[in-house]
């Protein structure tokens, strides 16, 4: 085994240890790595190994100085440490007698931050992260604290007085005759039985001095809370609304998910749209709060709506807060000491909100546990559901993933029982599946890409009073302009890949690398003028519907459509009026929304994802038509979804189309497994880019060579195939390449990523090029 070196040989302290955290050694599940983190300090010397943010794999041992926690050293308190010349903060992930580096060597810590420790259980699930995915621990733990707490503050939220009223408030006699304003006063806080907070008494009008008054006069009292749980102003119990009583198969699901509220099990909740996964997962967390735990409900990046929100919010008595992109750092600190603390009951979030720690976790929920989302694409490559799975099983609480279209990756762990499969095959509240057909587009005339039998359809249901939806996988006008003389196409200087034309404003824009430029007048190349956009986006669509029906009103919503922070609010809250409408839009429109007036979608081109290179496309693409096919027909109306298409003998649509999502994901079941893909095997993809190609393709070449020889003289059954360049090599001028690592057990596909990786780290020309490991990669490019 080659010894790691430092990537940056430069930026460490001399002084420090190399200490890698060597995964070798450990155990072959994916539940891997459960060591305790707190160690004994040995009896005389106290040595701190210290995880740092760098992209180095390793920790680097510290020396106490004179600060000392009263209750001794333990893994999980803050640290300022010099660090090369920079000062940093970094967490001390473990206590030991000994350095193997000599002691005079060793600095000194500057300073300890915390009195007591980060929680243990969130710096396991950073420490299972670094090490499954391959990545720097100090950088995880960066990764998953909030802003503030990376700078070195405290770990204390923020927190707001709570003025209420005593009970002699109740009687003021004539203590306030001549305090008209303090009378006021007294008059607001009464009518509210809990309280009001400081800043809610200031927007009255009110000031420091009024409350100080009352508070001596001993009419008011105060007591602080959290500012982001605070008391609620309901009355006690956990529910603030009653719940709907379920139908049958929502009742039988529950009643099951009841049976396991003491200890980890996961169950994949799979229920067509509409079923009411949501309402069971409301009722779920109410016996979870009722018995003093939290719930983390983790949803994809667009499912996190206000009405989602309100959804929770308006069920329970308790503090449910959001974990969003929109919070700013101190509200961001403050929701992570209400879960931490435990005053905090419900939790929902985006990808990163895994990591938020629990005083008292009761049960995690992942809803559209398929989404894609929930893969972080860059840095720590992770997969939340993955890890939020570990994660209650190190908690020893159960989790649910719900979806409409699981993954098959989630499927086939609950064909092969180690999952257990609920089902909801109805409908709640009765509404009728919609009816799905494909649309034969070829040879047929198309404006804005609809053919005369979608238009048609179109114009039936808007004549009816209805809303329809028409569903384009491309925003902009058109993928791409192009010259009938010559066939020229405009293509991105920069990638391979064609530009898109863009309406408003008019340009044409590379959606991969942001490059833009003008819409020439004529064809570069031949010179004519005869240059026509070619397909449709949603702009196209949006153009030609309007044409066809003047009268009616058109709501795109797309990336460009809904840049405004609230135009996506104020575009659904007109759809949900319910007045006849036509709804363009890409994907936004597919997930999560309820729109119960829409009778009728369309969907524009159903062919992506079926002659891609991706193994996952088809897989992904039967995902989106049924999560759009599900927008139908929600209320009392059945619905109607029109697929155009130029394959109609595809067997794959046919199948996805006739009998459905469940159906088409047994067949691909049945390939993957004779192909030896994923979900049956295991992989991991080293991806590298650089200003040449020969650069990347020669050094993959080596890092192949070197993997096979090793591999075959470990006899580990492990298969490197590469490198290859990747499906789109040019990207903004950089060109990348790929190198595929697969196994059929997860233990040997790590031994060899981390061989790879420290392989790596020991060539001298990967430091002038960007590579990563992705640990099961959900995307090939
Ligand atoms: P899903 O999450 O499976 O898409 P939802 O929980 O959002 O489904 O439910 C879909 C619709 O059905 C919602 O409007 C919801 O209020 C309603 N609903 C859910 N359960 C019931 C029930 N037991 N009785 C009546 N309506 C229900
Ligand atoms: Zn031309
Ligand atoms: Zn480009």
């Amino acid at each position: 085994m080659p010894t790691p070196h430092a990537r940056h040989g430069t930026c460490y302290p001399a002084a420090a240890r190399e200490t890698t955290l060597d995964s070798r050694a450990e155990s072959s599940s994916f539940y891997f790595w459960s060591k305790p983190i707190v160690s004994k300090p040995g009896p005389d010397r106290v040595i701190l190994a210290v995880a740092v943010p760098s992209p180095l794999k390793r920790v680097f041992d510290y020396l106490p100085g004179r600060d000392a926690p009263e209750e001794g050293w333990v893994a999980g308190v803050r640290v300022r440490i010099p660090f090369g010349r920079r000062s940093v903060i970094g967490v001390v992930i473990e206590v030991r007698s000994h350095s193997d580096v000599p002691l005079d060597r060793l600095r000194d810590i500057e300073a300890l931050i915390d009195r007591s420790p980060l929680p243990a259980d969130w710096l396991w699930l950073c420490r299972f992260a670094a090490r499954y995915y391959q990545h720097s621990l100090g950088e995880t733990i960066n990764g998953a604290m909030p802003a503030l707490l990376r700078q070195g503050r405290p770990l204390a939220a923020r927190s707001q007085a709570r003025w209420f009223m005593t009970a002699s408030g109740r009687t003021p006699d004539d203590a306030l005759t001549r305090a008209p304003r303090q009378a006021e006063l007294l008059a607001a806080i009464a009518q509210h039985p809990r309280g009001l907070v400081a800043p809610a008494i200031s927007a009255l009008g009110f000031n420091r001095t009024q409350l100080n008054a009352l508070r001596d006069k001993g009419l008011i009292d105060c007591r602080e809370e959290s500012v982001a749980a605070p008391v609620s102003d309901r009355p006690s119990g956990t529910l603030a609304e009653p719940t709907l009583p379920l139908n049958r198969e929502q009742a039988g699901v529950l009643a099951e998910l009841h049976q396991d509220l003491d200890r980890f099990r996961v169950s994949l909740l799979h229920g067509v749209t509409g079923s009411g996964k949501t309402e069971v997962y409301l009722q779920l967390i109410e016996a979870v709060l009722d018995r003093g735990r939290q719930a983390l409900v983790l949803v994809p990046e667009i499912g996190l709506t206000p009405q989602t929100l309100s959804r929770f919010r308006k069920r329970f008595n308790a503090p449910v807060i959001a974990l969003h992109s929109g919070l700013n750092d101190n509200e961001r600190l403050d929701s992570w000491e209400a879960a931490r603390s435990g005053r905090a009951a419900v939790l929902i979030g985006t990808r990163s909100a895994v990591f938020t720690p629990l005083a008292s976790p009761g049960v995690i929920i992942v809803d559209e546990e398929h989404d894609g989302s929930f893969k972080q694409q860059d840095s720590l490559r992770y997969h939340a559901r993955d890890l939020a799975i570990v994660r209650a099983q190190h908690d020893g609480v159960p989790i649910v993933l719900g979806s409409a279209t699981p993954s098959l990756e989630s499927l086939a762990r609950a064909r092969d029982g180690h999952y257990r499969h609920l089902r909801l095959n109805t409908r709640a509240g009765n509404a009728a599946p919609a009816a799905l057909s494909l649309v034969d587009l070829r040879g047929k005339p198309q404006r804005g890409g609809l053919g005369p039998q979608a238009l048609t359809a179109i114009r039936e249901h808007l004549e009816a009073g209805r809303q329809v939806l028409v569903f384009v996988n491309r925003r902009g006008f058109a993928p791409t302009l192009t010259c009938h003389q010559c066939g020229w196409l405009a293509e991105c200087p920069q990638c391979d890949a064609r530009m898109t034309l863009h309406r408003d404003p008019h340009r044409l824009i590379c959606h991969h690398c942001e490059q833009q430029r003008g819409v020439p007048d004529a064809c570069p190349k031949c010179g004519s003028a005869d240059l026509r956009p070619q397909g449709a986006g949603t702009e196209r669509a949006e153009e030609a519907l309007q044409e066809a029906f003047s009268d009616t009103r058109i709501m795109r919503i797309d990336r460009d459509s809904t840049r405004r922070r609230d135009a996506m609010e104020q575009t659904l809250a007109e759809i949900r009026q319910g007045t006849s409408c036509l709804l363009v839009g890409t994907q936004m429109l597919a997930k999560g929304h309820h729109f119960p007036h829409v009778t009728l979608v369309v969907v524009v081109n159903a062919d992506g994802g079926l002659y891609s290179a991706d193994f996952r496309a088809l897989e992904h693409s039967a995902q989106l038509l049924t999560q759009v096919a599900g927008r139908a027909g929600r209320a009392q109306h059945p619905g109607r979804v029109l697929i155009q298409t130029l394959h109609p003998e595809d067997p794959s649509l046919r199948l996805l189309v006739e009998e459905g999502y469940d159906a088409l994901a047994e067949e691909l079941l049945t390939e993957r497994r004779l192909a030896g893909l994923p979900p049956f095997r295991f992989m991991a993809l080293m991806r590298g880019e650089s200003a040449r190609m020969e650069a990347v393709i020669e050094l993959f070449t080596r890092a192949g060579d070197a993997m096979r020889a090793w591999l075959n003289e470990r006899g580990l059954a492990v298969h490197c195939l590469g490198p290859v360049p990747a499906p789109m090599e040019r990207r903004q001028n950089r060109y990348h390449a790929q190198l595929l690592l697969s196994a059929d057990r997860r233990s040997a596909l790590h031994e060899a990523s981390a061989w790879l990786d420290e392989w790596m780290m020991q060539q001298a020309d990967a430091r002038r090029l960007r590579y990563s490991i992705d640990i099961d990669p959900q995307e090939m490019y």
